[in-house]
């Protein structure tokens, strides 16, 4: 239940003076729907008084001239903006304006007046300009323009200076709060009170109050981070407290792991022995397996399937897609099977007879481990006894879904696998409620795979080679951008490309794409991991985990609109095998410092770990997108990068505070429950939930 203290702070933002009907969605789409949002929207720069000469101006900075009017310029049609030229002895700027009411704009400020001018400079392709700057005062009248101004995120129809007012009204909303922080840890970081912290991010005195590592960013961040923490520990306090089956390392697994062609790498004897702890404890098992394309995570959950399956209980693997759980059932079902362990895949395409044998099986407990695709969790499959769920590329899955799953037994462990690398430090706040274990060796005997950049010029070259590759037998994946499935002209791209290749390779080329109905794809997939087609062009859609051990090479079209980690991970789908393996890195020159450094890194090392980790410092924490997609949460005052030592600390007081005060009754446990509401974590965090 909501603190009454909070009440003002969750107050929908009509409830701000001047915030209408008109304004409110305005104002929701800039900060959110309730005046703590509108508390919480950060500056993103200041307006200083003292101007500066227009040859010091700097694009994307907010800065204030002094200027003389010199020459107005009509718009001719309706599309074009008014503009204005203005100068100083050291330069000149156009001042841009939208919208009908730009006829005043001559009379109010006639050629040859002194204005001061403030605003964001702008340089692009029409010259140095100001769009709509936010303050043009007479210099008689400079004191208009205020010494220090924060300056906030704006939207068209709301601009910039109005959101500064719902700010300050929604800050003066906000209570004095109990402190929840440690005192000695708040004390050793010289931190302030949560509202004087906000109440100094919205009263900047310097450009350094609007970095991350100000100390009431800091702060509120580790709030953030402190109350994120502490949701997913106390989920996985809940999840702990239902008792579940204990389940012992079997004999039969052992055979079944001696048995295979190889020998487990050390990683993946640690991650068994880590899932194995987790299954003979007695308490529900929330353990992901974290580990490249290939690393070998499956063979370790099937030695754990095998275990459950010794004890009589039952397992269930779920993937994303047909294909996927087809290529898991063809890894197990031998090695299971032979130890007397029976296995039966089941998706949407069973039909039947033989899907109600399946379903008889698991229902009498007669299969012990079912594969399958979202067919598993369907109301007609019942087990005899569920005890393991195993869900590969967990992020692909609803919580509902996986919810569904694991409502067919008993306080059901559930083991997830993904082959995203994510970066150690962040980590806890993509699986903080995850026990997590790293396969991060490589299976022994794999050659590594050769990778170049070439520019988009010498495609000719390319292409070349690849139709001599296959005319040896060689299968390739080529990759094209996309940059929003709704985007028609990327599809187009990718069909023309496809086009291309079949014209000059010949008929063996096929293409997959989001667009598709998914049987329709999984039919293009499994033609293509069949050997029926050489190359397979795809939008960015293809399976992550899909296995083509014949395919060997990988051409990925405008590198450098990927990330790094999708990078990576694209390329994980060749060099599976024991044949020489190649990626060409196609991009359109010239590349940006960042982009070329992401495909250096690419070029050196192979290791998804430490990919990620690179990842996460060329962007420097501001490619927010980019970290969403790897399953970064949307803070609000956290910073990925700038702020990775608070989420560690964070991580270690939400534990403590877990074993200490679990009910969180004494009084900074109290407070800590004004700070979870506050931060109200529950909503966003069902994405993440393990269920
Ligand atoms: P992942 O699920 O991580 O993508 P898999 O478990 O499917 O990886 O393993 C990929 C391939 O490598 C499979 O063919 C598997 O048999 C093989 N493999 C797994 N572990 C090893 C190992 N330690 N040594 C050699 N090959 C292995
Ligand atoms: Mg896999």
């Amino acid at each position: 239940m909501r603190p009454e203290i909070l009440f003002p702070l969750f107050a929908p933002v009509t409830t701000l003076k001047g915030v209408g009907p008109r304004v409110a969605p305005l104002l929701a789409r800039v900060a959110g729907p309730i005046v703590r949002d509108v508390a919480f929207l950060k500056p993103h720069s200041i307006v200083r008084r003292t101007p500066a000469s227009l040859s010091e101006a700097r694009d994307g900075e907010v800065m204030t001239f002094e200027v003389t009017v010199e020459e107005h310029q009509r718009p001719r049609t309706h599309q074009q903006p008014w503009r204005m030229r203005v100068s100083d002895p050291t330069g000149w700027m156009a001042l841009v304006f939208f919208g009908r009411f730009a006829d005043q704009l001559e009379k109010r400020h006639p050629v040859g007046a002194k204005r001061i001018i403030s605003g964001r400079v702008g340089d692009d392709k029409f010259g140095r300009q100001m769009v709509h700057p936010d303050y043009m005062a007479d210099p008689g009248k400079a004191e208009e323009i205020p010494e220090l101004e924060p300056i906030y995120p704006a939207t068209e129809g709301l601009p910039a200076r109005r959101v500064r007012a719902f700010v300050l009204e929604a800050l003066e909303r906000a209570p004095e709060l109990p402190e929840w922080q440690d005192a000695a840890w708040r004390a050793r970081q010289r931190f302030p009170g949560w509202r004087a912290a906000l109440e100094r991010l919205h009263t900047p005195e310097s450009e350094s109050d609007l970095e991350p590592s100000a100390n009431h960013l800091r702060r509120l961040a580790y709030d953030e981070l402190l109350a994120h923490q502490l949701a997913m520990a106390q989920r996985k306090a809940e999840r702990r407290r239902e008792p579940a089956a204990c389940i012992e390392a079997s004999v039969v697994a052992e055979r079944i792991r001696t048995d295979l062609p190889f020998a487990f790498t050390g990683a993946q004897d640690r991650a068994l022995g880590e899932i194995r702890a987790d299954l003979a404890s007695g308490e529900r098992m929330s353990r992901l397996i974290q580990g490249d394309v290939g690393s070998g995570k499956t063979v370790v959950a099937m030695c754990a399937m095998a275990d459950v399956a010794a004890g009589g209980g039952q397992s269930a693997l779920m993937a994303p897609t047909e294909i996927l759980a087809r290529q898991h059932y063809e890894t197990i079902e031998a090695p299971l099977a032979e130890h007397g362990v029976a296995v039966v895949l089941l998706t949407g395409r069973d039909k039947g007879r033989p899907r109600a044998e399946k379903l008889a099986a698991l229902r009498s407990g007669a299969a012990k481990v079912a594969v399958g695709t979202h067919a598993l969790f369907q109301d007609e499959v019942l087990f005899d006894r569920l005890q393991l769920a195993v869900v590969d590329e967990q992020h692909r899955f609803g919580v509902a879904e996986r919810q569904r799953l694991q409502a067919k037994g008993q306080a059901v462990h559930l083991l997830a696998m993904s082959a995203t690398p994510i970066p150690r430090t962040l980590e806890l706040t993509v699986y903080g409620d995850l026990d997590v274990s790293r396969i991060d060796e490589k299976p022994p005997g794999r050659t590594p795979v050769a990778t170049r950049a070439v520019p988009i010029i010498r495609i000719a070259e390319v292409e070349a080679r690849l139709r001599q590759a296959v005319a040896d037998g060689a299968q390739a994946f080529w990759i094209c951008p996309l940059v929003s499935e709704t985007e028609t002209s990327d599809l187009a791209a990718a069909e023309r490309r496809a086009a291309d290749l079949t014209r000059r390779i010949g008929p063996s080329v096929g293409l997959v794409h989001g667009k598709l109905p998914p049987a329709a794809k999984d039919a293009v997939m499994a033609d293509f991991a069949d050997g029926k087609l050489s190359v397979l062009v795809a939008t960015t859609v293809v399976e992550v985990g899909v296995n083509v051990p014949n395919a060997t090479i990988m051409v990925i079209e405008q590198a450098e609109r990927f990330g790094l980690a999708q990078l990576h991970q694209l390329r994980g789908r060749v060099g599976r095998g024991r044949q020489e393996s190649a990626c060409v890195l196609l991009y359109d020159p010239p590349l940006g410092e960042t982009a070329q450094q992401r495909l250096d890194i690419l070029r050196r090392t192979d290791d998804g770990f430490l990919i990620a980790e690179k990842d996460l410092e060329l962007r420097g924490g501001g490619d927010a997108l980019g970290l969403r997609q790897s399953g970064f949460p949307a803070y609000v005052f956290a910073d990925p990068f700038a702020h990775r030592d608070l989420i560690a600390a964070a991580g270690d007081d939400a534990r403590l505070i877990m074993a200490r005060d679990p009910e969180l009754k004494s009084p900074r446990g109290q407070a800590l429950q004004v700070l979870s509401e506050l931060f109200d974590w529950k909503a966003g965090m069902a994405l993440k939930d393990a269920g």
